[in-house]
């Protein structure tokens, strides 16, 4: 594992909008992780979608996340495609967040201490042109 802090300058590509995945994306603008979370059995849905994972409803509402949650897996990634090409390394994760759902995302900010399976993170955002945000998690 790296010990740079190549990820904290991670390029911020533009995300392609949906229907169904703006607010998430405007909430990110804001730094609000949101979440649509199911108005029959109040579970949290990943990723955004017209109806419930878990008992299909369609009664979606969005709601702010804690924006708190721990590495499920994790890899250093050292040929990037894309906007990453030109980026040395950085850290692709998958995040389970305290609501339930598992998010793929970067983490930053770890510095030179080495990651773990179970370490808690929490949400950053990163700012990009284009009026774009994204999430990002980096060590509690
Ligand atoms: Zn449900």
């Amino acid at each position: 594992m790296s010990d740079s802090q190549h990820t904290d300058t991670l390029p911020i590509p533009v995300p392609v909008v949906f229907p169904e995945t703006e607010p998430f994306w405007k909430g990110a603008r804001k730094g609000i992780l949101l979440l649509p979370f199911c108005g029959h059995c109040a579970k949290a849905v990943w990723y955004p979608k017209a109806v419930c994972n878990a008992c299909g409803s369609s009664e979606l509402d969005w709601r702010e996340a804690s924006g708190l949650g721990q590495i499920y897996s994790f890899t250093e990634v050292f040929k990037g495609e894309g906007a990453y090409r030109e980026t040395p390394s950085y850290i692709l994760a998958l995040i389970d967040l305290d609501e339930g759902v598992r998010m793929l995302s970067n983490i930053v900010e770890y510095g030179a201490a080495p990651l773990h399976i179970g370490q808690r993170v929490q949400v950053v955002f990163h700012n990009g042109s284009d009026d774009t945000a994204l999430p990002r998690f980096k060590p509690v």
